[in-house]
C-alpha cells in the first residue's frame, strides 16, 4: 500500500488513531465527493472558498471564472484543500462525548493554472463526466470565449492526510448506567426527483445521468 509521507503539516496529532495516510483511503474520500473547501491567504487574511473539484490521477482539479478572486489568488500560492463527508451523528451519554462520524481529507500544495487549451478542454470534459457520466457528448461544444473565461487549477496530491471516525459513542464508564438514549444517527447525501426546466423541449426524456449518482456515493431519496 502506498502512503503519503507524514510531514510536519500532515501528521495528525489529535486522535492519531483516526489518521490515514495511504493513497487508497485519501483517493476514496476524494472520489466520494465533488465539493471541497480551498483555503488560501491574501495579505495575511485567510479565505476559505467552497467550490467543486475532481481528481485526475495524482492531481486534484478545480475551476472558476476568470473574474473570480479565488482562482487568481490561489494559483502559484500555498493552499489547503479539504473534503468532508458526514456519515453520522454520534449521540453519547454526556454532551462532552457527543461526536460525529466522518471521512475527511486535507491536502497541502501549490496549484497552477492549466494554460494549454487542449488540456483545459479535457479537464472541463472530465469535470462534467465525473458528475454526469455520458453528458459531455450531448452538449454543444465549448466555445473559445467560454474557455477563456474559465480558469482551471490543478495541484499534485503529494502532502495529504485523511481522518476517519466510525462507530458509536465512547462514554465515561460511570455514565453507562444512565437511562438515556444513545447511539448513531446515520447521515447520507441523497438526490431527489429531477425538476425539468420550464423551457425543456417537448419529448426530451430525463437521462440516466440526472437520476443516478451512485458513482458519487449518493443514493436516491
Ligand atoms: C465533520 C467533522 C466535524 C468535526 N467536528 C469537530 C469538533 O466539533 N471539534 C473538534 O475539535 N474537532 C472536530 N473535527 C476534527 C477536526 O477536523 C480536527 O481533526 C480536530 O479539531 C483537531 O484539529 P488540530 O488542528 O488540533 O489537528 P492536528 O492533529 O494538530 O492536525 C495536524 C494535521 O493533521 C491533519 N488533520 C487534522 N484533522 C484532519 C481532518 N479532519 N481530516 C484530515 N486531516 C486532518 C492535517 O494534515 C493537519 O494539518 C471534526 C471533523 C469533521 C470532519
Amino acid at each position: 500500500m502506498k502512503n503519503f509521507p507524514r510531514t510536519e503539516k500532515t501528521r495528525v496529532r489529535r486522535l492519531p488513531k483516526r489518521a490515514h495516510y495511504d493513497v487508497e483511503t485519501v483517493y476514496s474520500i476524494l472520489d466520494a465527493g465533488f465539493i471541497c473547501h480551498v483555503g488560501y491567504v491574501v495579505g495575511g487574511q485567510p479565505f476559505v472558498t467552497p467550490t467543486a473539484y475532481w481528481r485526475e490521477g495524482d492531481h486534484v482539479y478545480w475551476h472558476g471564472s476568470r473574474a473570480s478572486r479565488m482562482p487568481a489568488k490561489a494559483a502559484n500560492h500555498n493552499v489547503c484543500l479539504t473534503v468532508t463527508h458526514l456519515d453520522g451523528l454520534v449521540v453519547a451519554r454526556s454532551g462532552f462525548h457527543h461526536s460525529i462520524n466522518y471521512r475527511s481529507v486535507m491536502i497541502f500544495g501549490k496549484p497552477h493554472q492549466v494554460e494549454d487549451e487542449a488540456h483545459k478542454l479535457r479537464a472541463m470534459e472530465n469535470f462534467v463526466e465525473r458528475i454526469y457520466p455520458g453528458r459531455w457528448k450531448e452538449l454543444r461544444p465549448v466555445t473559445r470565449k467560454e474557455l477563456k473565461a474559465t480558469t482551471v487549477l490543478y495541484m499534485p496530491i503529494k502532502e495529504a492526510s485523511a481522518k476517519v471516525r466510525t462507530g458509536g459513542p465512547i462514554d465515561d464508564e460511570k455514565d453507562y448506567r444512565l437511562p438515556i438514549w444513545v447511539g448513531v444517527i446515520p447521515f447520507q447525501v441523497s438526490n431527489s426527483t429531477p425538476l425539468p426546466d420550464s423551457r425543456l423541449l417537448a419529448g426530451v426524456m430525463t437521462p440516466n445521468h440526472a437520476l443516478n449518482f451512485c458513482h458519487l456515493g449518493i443514493r436516491p431519496a
